[in-house]
């Protein structure tokens, strides 16, 4: 395969960090957060020495630079994610933020007593709260499809879910708990049929290089650039150009307006109308160098490779006595929940931080589909296209040694 996993390893400094103990770390919390490449920390670190100034408003040299290099990222993020001529890029401080604009500008604006927004139970808490203060003030109502047993959307209940009172339907493209992948050409054929726009929460499917938003069709797309090796505090909501011009501003500040008197206030348009005050520059920067990054990549030996590591995993995994995997569908990205019989989630993490494995335990901010699972919270192994085979190996083993010793 044309992918020199330890060339890539290369790339990231903190993989070759030591835990407690001198061992080696073995990252398996992608899905919290990824790690970031050389070239990402050095393009932070050169535009703050070189080209940093506040973007937009300065008549000088430095400013011009540096609103040149953000909207040149902002350039590189519409690509990267597919985004068609009529959309449009719109930066914010993550999936999270991206979510809340669209609930608040679009749903507060737009929704009326009567009117349903669809979710699905396997939603991150950042695609439910949003929607649950927007149905508080409009009087809409939030309405989820179920899942079936291997996590997957259930089709025929969300069809069953869909009808004319449906306004909006916001989905999460990968589940951070499941892992599982919902089919989006289909759910936005779906939805453009009952005249509903469709909302994607692609926080976990960025980083997996799945579809672009013109093969799922979505109307608004959520991501966060921490989750695909940029840095935190920085992402993106793409969204068709029309909406977005036709909604109000979501805060107010500067370089929003195009006119600002005592009798009233007028609107630049998207994306400027969105990103009142001085924006994450430096973050976007970053973001762009992460997608530079990604590009750099072979994207289709790094996702065969991402495969190949779950599958293993899966695999080894199924032979410990009393573990369960959530989200056991064919299409998922390398996430993998999963709980043993008699063994509280958080005892298994501690064990396998004393051997330098880090994993995430918890609801995964998503209680409301722990409850379809009856479960407190499970343990989630989370890969990405850096990790190894040797790691996955590793894990299984010190997985297997704690369960021994924790029954
Ligand atoms: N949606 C999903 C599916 C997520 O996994 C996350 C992050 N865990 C978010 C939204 C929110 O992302 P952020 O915290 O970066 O805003």
């Amino acid at each position: 395969m044309n992918f020199d996993i330890n060339r890539i390893r290369a790339d990231f400094p903190i993989l070759h960090e030591k835990m407690r103990g001198g061992k080696s770390l073995v990252y398996f919390d992608n899905a919290a957060s990824a790690q970031k490449p050389q070239s990402v920390i050095d393009a932070v670190c050169r535009f703050y020495s070189h080209d940093y100034a506040n973007i937009h408003r300065g008549a000088y040299q430095l400013s011009e630079r540096s609103t040149s290099e953000y909207e040149n990222a902002r350039a590189k993020v519409s690509k990267f994610f597919g985004a068609p001529e009529n959309y449009c890029t719109v930066f914010t401080s993550g999936a999270t933020e991206s979510l809340n604009l669209v609930a608040q500008s679009w749903g507060w604006n737009n929704l009326k007593d009567g009117d349903e927004i669809l979710l699905s139970e396997m939603e991150h808490h950042a695609n439910i709260v949003p929607w649950q203060i927007a149905a508080q003030h409009t009087g809409a109502k939030v309405v989820t499809a179920k899942i079936r047993h291997d996590g997957s959307l259930d089709m025929d209940d969300f069809e069953k879910k869909l009808s004319s009172k449906t306004k909006i339907v916001s989905l999460a493209h990968a589940s951070n708990v499941l892992g599982c992948v919902i089919d989006a050409a289909k759910v936005s054929k779906l939805t453009k049929a009952a005249g509903a726009l469709l909302s994607l929460d692609c926080a976990q499917s960025a980083p997996h290089f799945l579809d672009g938003i013109s093969q799922t069709g979505a109307d608004f797309v959520s991501v966060s650039s921490h989750k695909i090796f940029g840095p935190t505090g920085s992402g993106a909501l793409i969204a068709k150009r029309e909406i977005l011009d036709s909604m109000p501003p979501y805060r107010g500040g500067g370089d929003m307006i195009e006119s600002v008197s005592w009798l009233g206030t007028t609107y630049r348009p998207a994306p400027e109308r969105f990103e009142a005050g001085t924006p994450n520059i430096t973050g976007a920067i970053g973001f762009g160098a992460a997608i530079d990054y990604i590009e750099s990549l072979d994207r289709k030996a790094a996702e065969a490779h991402e495969k190949e590591l779950l599958a293993r995993l899966t695999d080894a995994m199924q032979s410990i006595k009393g573990l369960r995997i959530f989200g056991t569908a064919p299409n998922k990205v390398p996430v993998v929940s999963f709980s043993i019989d008699g063994i509280h989630p958080n005892d298994i993490a501690v064990m396998l931080d004393a051997s330098g494995i880090a994993i995430r335990t918890g609801h995964h901010c998503a209680e409301p589909l722990m409850n379809t699972l009856g479960l407190q919270g499970t343990s989630r192994a989370s890969l990405a296209f850096y990790n190894t085979i040797e790691e996955v190996d590793y894990f299984t083993k010190t997985l297997d040694h704690a369960v021994s010793i924790l029954r």
